[in-house]
């Protein structure tokens, strides 16, 4: 069965909106750990003003220590305007995270801007990005629905899919940010999406939020979807989406994908070690299952 490629989150949209605002050092013992594990794709921060998103202040510094360091490593970082993308290029980030949302109401929320507006920026500052010479995904926030909205028209998503692509996206991100999909619902969506965009790859970014995570990722494996996003311990939520739980837990997918035979490069006990790590430095346990499981597997040998 074909590999998957799992990119962990949890230096982003994990931490983004955690109270505690960890240090430098500790970042860059969290991401050493995580390559040390076998992760391959890591997104470790996003270009926002550092007033609004305090966490993600050190962006920067984070990539400029570790570019190099880990050859293997596709580092990746979210980029949401110009400003974001100058500060990306000084630090010689070679691949970039857009998106914007699907539905009005999250993203009025979300950047302050109703959906089109957004989305038309998004579009400038792809192909901004693509002729920087950066590799680019785009990413479709709420492509599965919205908690303010209800169902997104599936027509809608299609539609900024394919002008994205148009403008040079190099892979399409659907994003289930309010955790509000389901696994026929993903299948239909991810069949359409590939019928009619056959060339571009997709990846998909899931919340737990219902209990659907890990559901809905293997319908996304079984439509043909290879690339998945993740976050180490299911860390992650957003404020401006009511309930928002963490995204789907990385050891969790990769135990899911061990299971059924499917290749992730990862290895599952030295990426519980750097949940323990985020548990530790986080004060508090974190939602993902497969940690525990692996706690009192040693706790029972020892
Ligand atoms: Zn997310």
């Amino acid at each position: 069965m074909a590999a998957v490629v799992l990119e962990d989150e949890s230096l982003r949209d994990g931490l983004q909106f955690e109270q505690k605002i960890l240090t430098l050092d500790q970042k860059l013992s969290l991401y050493r750990l995580l390559a040390a594990a076998g992760v391959r794709r890591l997104q470790v921060g996003s270009f926002v003003h550092p007033k609004l998103v305090p966490q993600m202040a050190d962006t920067a510094e984070l990539i400029e220590t570790v570019r190099g360091e880990t050859p293997g490593v596709l580092l990746t970082a979210l980029v949401l305007n110009d400003k974001g993308l100058e500060r990306a290029l000084r630090c010689g980030l070679g691949h970039l995270s857009l998106s914007s949302s699907a539905s009005d109401s999250h993203s009025l929320k979300n950047v302050k801007r109703p959906a089109d507006q957004a989305f038309a920026s998004l579009l400038e500052l792809v192909r901004l990005a693509v002729a920087a010479g950066l590799q680019v995904r785009a990413g479709i926030q709420c492509a599965f629905g919205c908690v303010y909205e209800g169902a997104v028209p599936e027509a809608r998503v299609l539609e900024m899919a394919a002008r994205l692509a148009d403008s040079g996206a190099n892979e399409l991100n659907l994003a289930d940010t309010a955790g509000m999909a389901n696994p026929v619902q993903v299948k239909r969506l991810v069949a359409k999406t590939r019928a009619a965009l056959p060339q571009l790859p997709i990846s998909i970014h899931l919340h737990d939020t219902r209990g659907l995570g890990l559901t809905n990722m293997l319908a996304a494996y079984e439509s043909g979807v290879t690339l998945f996003d993740v976050a180490a311990g299911g860390l992650g939520g957003c404020p401006f989406v009511k309930g928002a739980a963490g995204n789907v837990a990385a050891e969790d997918a990769v135990n899911l994908f061990e299971q059924i035979g499917v290749e992730t490069g990862i290895d599952l006990k030295a990426l519980c070690r750097v949940v323990d790590r985020y548990e530790q430095l986080l004060d508090r346990s974190l939602p993902g299952r497969m940690n525990r499981v692996i706690q009192s597997q040693r706790a029972a040998c020892g």
